[in-house]
């Protein structure tokens, strides 16, 4: 943050671009870029690339841009509590789909013990369903989705073409063992048909343990990502360059050796 302060040119006590203070939205797009997942499709950082107040706000953003009064929003519970207070603050209506449990003792992992009802999940969803929201990794079950789980729901959401999926992933970097379980990271949109309706959320705030920066963000689809932006003009115009700055540098620097590991992440 010093740096990002003190560097000559880099505006930083300055308004920040709307969308997102561009050497963030680059340092964003390179990342999502250089993804396997991602290699179908290209992130341009001019117009698929959001940033706010934390995840929160882009997702404050994200439904004050699409929700009509009465519109419905699909949660999986247990459910992070801002997404249904937010939808009922827009005036929409929250419809929870329970997690099945699996407490008998045979299952090992909150992977095994929380899975999908995929009936109850399709009963839930309707031509008055407006946005499904997925988390993973899952707070606060610590639930990771697998490919498998994700490409049944994507089915499920292709039947509805006005239904917008956000898949809220602040907690990508933060995985009990990475070989072990892996989390397949961001890759709700990459399934087929998918990108056109899809949100893809983060944040700084957990991977760096910067929760008081407020840094969060959206990649998605051009028309998505522009009415988001058209929102934040009118609310809070634009949000701090500063710490967007700081995070397009640790983007780049957490990639490099870190305390010994390969990259920040690893450690
Ligand atoms: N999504 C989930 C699942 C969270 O747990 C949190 C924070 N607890 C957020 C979003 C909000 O993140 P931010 O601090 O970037 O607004």
């Amino acid at each position: 943050m010093v740096d990002s302060v003190q560097t000559p040119g880099t505006a930083t006590n300055q308004y920040c671009r709307p969308n997102c203070h561009l050497p963030l939205a680059n340092a964003l797009a390179d990342e999502y870029n250089e993804r396997p997942s991602w290699s179908h499709l290209t992130v341009d950082p001019m117009t698929n690339v959001m940033s706010s107040l934390g995840c929160t706000q882009v997702m404050y953003c994200a439904f004050r841009a699409l929700l009509e009064k009465g519109d419905e929003v699909v949660l999986l519970e247990p459910a992070f509590d801002i997404y249904g207070s937010q939808v009922i603050l827009m005036g929409g209506v929250p419809k929870f789909v329970s997690l099945k449990t699996d407490l008998s003792g045979a299952a090992l992992t909150s992977n095994d013990v929380f899975t999908f009802d995929f009936d109850a999940l399709e009963a839930a969803i309707s031509e008055k369903t407006r946005v499904l929201v997925l988390n993973t990794p899952h707070n606060p079950t610590g639930k990771m989705y697998s490919r498998e789980e994700l490409t049944k729901i994507s089915s499920i959401v292709s039947k509805y073409p006005n239904l917008v999926v956000f898949s809220d992933e602040v907690y990508e970097h933060i995985v009990f063992d990475p070989e072990e379980s892996p989390h397949i990271r961001r890759v709700f949109a990459t399934l087929p048909n998918m990108w056109d309706r899809t949100l893809t959320m983060s944040s700084a705030g957990k991977t760096f343990s910067t929760t008081g920066w407020k840094v969060g963000w959206a990649i998605g689809p051009d028309d998505l990502i522009k009415k988001m932006t058209d929102l934040q003009q009118w609310v809070n115009f634009s949000s701090p360059s500063v710490t967007q700055d700081t995070i397009a540098r640790c983007l780049k620097k957490a990639r490099e050796p870190y305390e010994g590991f390969k990259t920040f992440y690893d450690w």
